[in-house]
């Protein structure tokens, strides 16, 4: 772990209303390159920071820039400019999170394809924070509908990006409106020549900060990485904790709050998991490993922090359910597996946005990282099969069976039922919540789009979600993007909100809260979509996820599941 890693957020002069927020977030401890800013940014110097997405680089220039806002005054005072809209909301959301207790802020993101009407009467009503394109900002200066003469602060993030798309020259007009007297910073994952050229035209004796990448080998460890693509990473999770032959295993996700919430779904799910961060005790974290390493626990979900230094020689996986901030956590946590000699597996979760930190994970590592598939549903029942078969074969030579034997004799000849009818609804209570049978959907699911991270890596919840069908699809030229933006921006529903999307011929399905109002119901009635109106609706009740919220019947037989829990009990975990 390295040095800046055990700075404290406590010890960094954020204003308390963000210290709150930080807490609520579950971020145990200042990223390295947030250690590095924070301080400088609060000082109000200027800064040039070599750093990719993924690092935590929103939080180092929102916290300190946020903390040196002054809420009364109603014009923009923070501008952050992205290459893409994608990033801009993104920015947005997390700038209106960490401002959460900043009462009456406003962050408004301003990209083009928006309807500018909207932007319009948001600006009119006053915003502290632009976060946006700079296409479309530049449009705003030439009209005259945005002022930067109050501008504080200047956030150039992904600028090497910016200027791969030729957006050079609008970000280097857009800086002549702003006071010459501002607070500049300047992201990029590379610094070639333009950037840097860039930089020394509009900045001030600014504070470089690389976050470096060291090159290392983990030999003993088998390495994967998985897309996130088409399923839910909890989703995606499970399916991997049934295929692989795992014995023990340490998620590692980003918050605290995320460890318990993911290891109370994998327990909800049938796997015995405890979550490991640094909200706990030392005793009960001893505890926890203790459990972890004598076998009565398989899964532990931790923070970076929490698991430093854990050596368990059974742990056979470690799964990055989140993507860490930098190679060395990689390495670190990866290096929690292969212990003494033992052969290792890592899997490494990657959203397309991540892209580049795997490129940089892999020349860390001096190894490529392989693609994997997540198993299908077919898959997984298939090796559940296999599993059952294997059970029976075990219980049938290991167990004595005499008694059972006279149960099922009597039962055939007081109901007059054959034993193979019998058998098999034995195999069916036995299944209990894993079918052994495929879902008949499984080949839908290519076709899902997965919006699953959140800008916090908190894990959403599910529970709430019904499915929602708008009247634009894939004739329109709709894209997931498109939907995200106009149902957060005029729906003011959080992108956390959002679930999947599935887009069909003339129309989408997506997955929203359950409760959304009649007033955004309304609001969202008449918002245009790649020239449709949305005219959004609740999906019918037959639909595949609204149909999963009323209570199925289900076949319960108690007593009798009890009695064969009890004594039929196989050797093994139906899960290894
Ligand atoms: P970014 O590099 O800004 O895109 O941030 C990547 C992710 O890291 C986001 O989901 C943030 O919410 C999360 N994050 C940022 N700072 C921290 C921190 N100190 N602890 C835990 N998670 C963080």
């Amino acid at each position: 772990m390295t040095k800046e890693l055990s700075a404290r957020f406590e010890d960094l002069s954020i204003l308390p209303a963000l210290q709150k927020v930080i807490k609520e977030l579950g971020y145990e401890t200042p990223s390295p390159i947030q250690a590095q800013s924070i301080p400088h940014l609060l000082e109000g110097r200027d800064l040039l920071g070599q750093a990719q997405t993924g690092t935590g680089k929103t939080a180092a220039f929102a916290l300190p820039l946020l903390s040196r806002l002054n809420l009364k005054q109603k014009e923009p005072q923070i501008l952050v400019m992205t290459p893409t809209r994608e990033l801009a909301l993104q920015v947005a959301e997390a700038m209106r999170t960490y401002a959460r207790y900043l009462k009456g802020f406003h962050v408004l993101p301003v990209y083009g394809g928006q309807n500018m009407g909207h932007q319009l009467r948001q600006l009119a009503r006053g915003v502290h924070a632009i976060v946006g394109t700079p296409g479309r900002i530049q449009d705003h200066l030439e009209r005259g509908t945005l002022n930067l003469g109050q501008i504080k602060a200047v956030v150039l993030d992904e600028a090497d990006e910016m200027l791969k798309m030729g957006f050079i020259d609008d970000v280097e007009r857009i800086l002549t409106h702003a006071p010459q007297d501002r607070q500049t910073a300047l992201f990029s994952a590379t610094m070639p020549k333009d950037v840097l050229a860039v930089a020394r035209r509009h900045m001030v004796d600014p504070l470089e900060i690389h976050i470096k990448t060291k090159t290392t080998t983990v030999e003993t460890i088998n390495q994967r990485y998985w897309q996130v693509k088409g399923l839910h990473k909890l989703d995606a999770l499970t399916r991997i904790l049934e295929a692989e032959d795992t014995d023990g295993m340490i998620i590692f996700v980003r918050t605290k709050t995320a460890t318990v919430e993911l290891s109370e779904k994998l327990e909800a799910r049938g796997f015995s998991s405890a979550a490991l961060n640094g909200d706990m005790t030392q005793a009960m974290r001893e505890k926890t490993v203790e459990r972890l390493k004598n076998g009565q626990l398989d899964i532990v979900v931790a923070t970076d922090v929490a698991a430093r230094g854990l050596d368990v020689k059974r742990i056979s996986h470690v799964v990055n359910y989140d993507i860490p901030y930098d190679t060395e956590s990689y390495i670190h946590r990866i290096g929690r597996t292969g212990r003494a000699g033992r052969e290792g597996q890592a899997i490494l979760f990657v959203a397309p946005r991540e892209k580049r930190m795997l490129a940089s994970i892999e020349r860390a590592t001096r190894q490529t990282i392989t693609a994997m598939s997540v198993p299908s549903r077919k898959d997984i029942a298939d090796r559940r099969v296999a599993l059952f078969n294997e059970q029976l074969t075990e219980a049938m030579q290991s167990q004595d069976l005499e008694f059972f034997e006279e149960l099922i004799d009597n039962y055939q000849h007081e109901h007059n039922t054959g034993l193979r009818r019998i058998a098999a609804t034995l195999a069916f209570l036995l299944q209990k919540d894993k079918p052994l049978q495929s879902d008949a959907d499984s080949t839908r699911e290519v076709d899902q789009l997965d919006l699953e991270t959140d800008d916090h890596g908190d894990v959403r919840d599910e529970q709430d979600l019904i499915q929602y069908r708008i009247e634009v699809g894939r004739q329109h030229g709709v894209e997931p993007r498109h939907i995200v933006g106009a149902i957060a921006n005029e729906g003011k529903i959080s992108s956390k909100s959002i679930g999947q999307i599935r887009i069909n011929q003339d129309y989408c399905l997506i997955d929203l809260p359950a409760n959304l109002s009649n007033a955004v119901m309304k609001q969202l009635q008449n918002v245009w979509v790649c020239g449709q109106r949305m005219q959004i609706s609740v999906a019918d009740s037959g639909s595949e996820k609204n149909s999963r919220l009323k209570p199925k019947r289900r076949v319960t037989h108690k007593k009798f599941n009890k009695y064969i829990k009890k004594n039929l009990k196989p050797n093994r975990s139906p899960r290894r």
